[in-house]
């Protein structure tokens, strides 16, 4: 089934303690559409870039299958740019710059060719971006999954709670659900946030794994100790691709099936975060998937 994906296509600079990148390529949609492409070949985006994103990225995104039909490039405007640093722990990062750019009047174009997406990604950018790309679909596809971040609840959160009441599925980190729902235990923040309108959530709390939660039902599945953490920028929108993605190729919502689209979902993200940038997921083969989903079920898998 075909996936549409919108989000940030950005340049970002980042601070590691492992080192310091100048304005590499990054964005929620550059991640979500390059992880989606290993399990779905109808991979379509809708996004904004300025006359300074180089043609070389969309080749790159071109070449796993991607449908830039939807993306705008503005030839006198700049990309969204956004500068983080993680702390020692590289699960928390603070936001040391954000530059909306040609990202501040985007008016999101879904082209014909995408109408009939049965699911849609609805990957990090402002809110109401995200709310009219729903209202601009003829018709309502069978999933809607949302990410966002803090930035949005801090600048925009009426309008962010506007579109989490259409979707079906909302993704947040840890402090971010505490942040929207003024819960601090998870369980707690998860029954309030599904009462804003997403039936089923999933919490990310980075290398400490994530929760899915749909109903009173609940799964958890631990992310995957590596030896190498370079950079966890991406993590989550390579989580999402990967957890969409799957979805989309079996064309399954039920519960089961999300169950396994979380480990998917992991799987990618576990790769994601062992390079700078979106190095590592534009380079991986099935085989590379296939082992790495087999590290999650031997981590988890238990008979009592
Ligand atoms: P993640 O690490 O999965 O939360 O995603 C990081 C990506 O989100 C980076 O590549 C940024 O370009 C992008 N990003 C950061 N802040 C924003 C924002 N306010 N809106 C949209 N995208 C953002």
């Amino acid at each position: 089934m075909s996936l549409l994906t919108v989000g940030s296509v950005a340049f970002d600079a980042l601070e590691t303690p492992f080192g310091k990148t100048d304005k590499i390529i990054g964005g929620a949609a550059t991640f979500i559409t390059l992880s989606a492409s290993y399990f779905t070949k109808n991979n379509n985006l809708v996004a904004v870039v300025g006359g300074d994103f180089p043609q070389a990225m969309i080749d790159i995104l071109v070449s796993h299958g991607v449908n830039t039909d939807g993306l705008q490039i503005v030839p006198e405007g700049k990309t969204f740019f956004w500068s983080g640093k993680y702390h020692n722990d590289m699960n928390s990062r603070d936001t040391l710059d954000v530059q909306l750019n040609v990202m501040a009047d985007f008016d999101p174009v879904v082209p014909e060719s995408y109408q009939n997406c049965q699911y849609l990604m609805l990957g990090n950018t402002a809110p109401a971006i995200q709310k009219m790309v729903i209202e601009r679909m003829t018709n309502r596809p069978k999933l809607v999954m949302l990410d966002t971040m803090n930035f949005w609840m801090d600048s925009a959160m009426d309008d962010l709670k506007t579109v989490i009441k259409m979707v079906d599925l909302l993704t947040i980190n840890d402090e971010e659900a505490r942040q929207l729902s003024g819960d601090y235990s998870l369980r707690k923040a998860a029954k309030t946030i599904m009462a804003m309108g997403p039936k089923t959530l999933i919490i990310k709390k980075g290398e400490h794994g994530a929760l899915l939660f749909q109903g009173d039902r609940l799964f958890f599945v631990p992310a995957l100790p590596l030896e190498n953490v370079f950079d966890p920028t991406g993590a989550g929108d390579t989580f999402a691709g990967g957890f969409i993605g799957h979805l989309a190729a079996t064309d399954d919502i039920s519960f089961e099936n999300m169950k396994r689209a979380l480990v998917y979902g992991s799987a990618m993200a576990s790769f994601c975060v062992e390079k700078f940038g979106s190095e590592r997921i534009q380079n991986l083969t099935q085989a590379d998937i296939k082992a790495r989903v087999q590290e999650f079920v031997q981590l988890a898998h238990f008979d009592m």
